[in-house]
């Protein structure tokens, strides 16, 4: 090899390494994530409870992380929440429905995007249910609204408070009405709990939205924000933007314009 090819092959070594990017699986198996001041080790970031200790950002965690941080670890118990048949509509768009469900799945461990909940805070008995965005964006479909009426009933039999953080885009359209049927359902739940004088306490993390914000994650006797960074809202920008024809303000949808709304 001449010193010619030598340098040749140095360059393509050092244009491939500027050119690889890490692939999302190996974003989320790296001890490292990235924010406002560039990387950060997640165990500096756990130890924090998943709040940026720069810029107070509350990085999105999993339903099994959040249960951690608020009952104390291995401090709660999970309950298996019933499954309905999977793809009732049998339903393919860039991908089958079907393969999207086995890989949200696979990647988050859960059967559903809704985890379920008891434990006690402060020596009282709560139920509590949490979704995981990273089960196909925490949308609500069948499965999803068979664990949130099992959370509740859990709480009506044991006559406990029921709270839910709420996140989510919406409903799953691959569900189509099964899906928009959930708003009906949980709001029906809902109202269950309250003819037993329960609370309902609702925390709004980012993000909360469409049909999530439409029924269940509104109707709450007492609603906190998570942050006031978190996106609350119904409609996306975007369409606000196009349907009222003015620039939009700068926290537009997020929790902290709530607040200046309601103070
Ligand atoms: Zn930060």
């Amino acid at each position: 090899m001449n010193w010619i090819t030598k340098i040749i092959k140095a360059g393509e070594k050092i244009k491939t390494a500027i050119h690889k990017r890490a692939s999302k699986e190996e974003i989320a198996k790296s001890d490292w994530t990235s924010c406002c001041k560039g990387p950060i080790l997640k165990k500096d970031l756990e130890k924090n409870l998943w709040v940026c200790p720069d810029c107070n950002r509350h990085h999105r965690i999993s339903p099994k992380q959040r249960f951690d941080i608020f009952f104390g670890k291995n401090n709660y118990e999970i309950f298996k929440t019933p499954i309905p048949k999977d793809d009732p509509l049998d339903w393919t768009d860039s991908k089958p429905y079907k393969t999207r469900l086995k890989t949200a799945r696979k990647k988050t461990g859960m059967d559903c995007g809704m985890m379920v909940t008891s434990g006690t805070i402060n020596n009282i008995k709560v139920t509590a249910v949490a979704s995981d965005f990273d089960f196909l964006g925490a949308s609500m479909a069948a499965a999803e609204g068979e664990a949130f009426l099992y959370g509740i009933q859990h709480a009506i039999e044991n006559q406990i408070p029921f709270i839910c953080f709420s996140s989510g885009g919406g409903m799953r359209m691959m569900e189509s009405l099964i899906s928009l049927s959930q708003m009906t359902r949980t709001t029906l739940a809902i109202n269950e709990l309250k003819k037993n004088n329960l609370p309902y306490i609702v925390v709004l993390t980012d993000p909360t939205a469409g049909g999530i914000t439409a029924s269940y994650a509104m109707l709450g006797d007492l609603e906190i924000a998570e942050s006031d960074h978190c996106l609350i809202s119904f409609a996306g920008a975007r369409v606000i933007k196009a349907t009222i024809k003015e620039d939009l303000l700068k926290d537009f949808r997020k929790a902290i314009m709530f607040r200046k709304l309601v103070l």
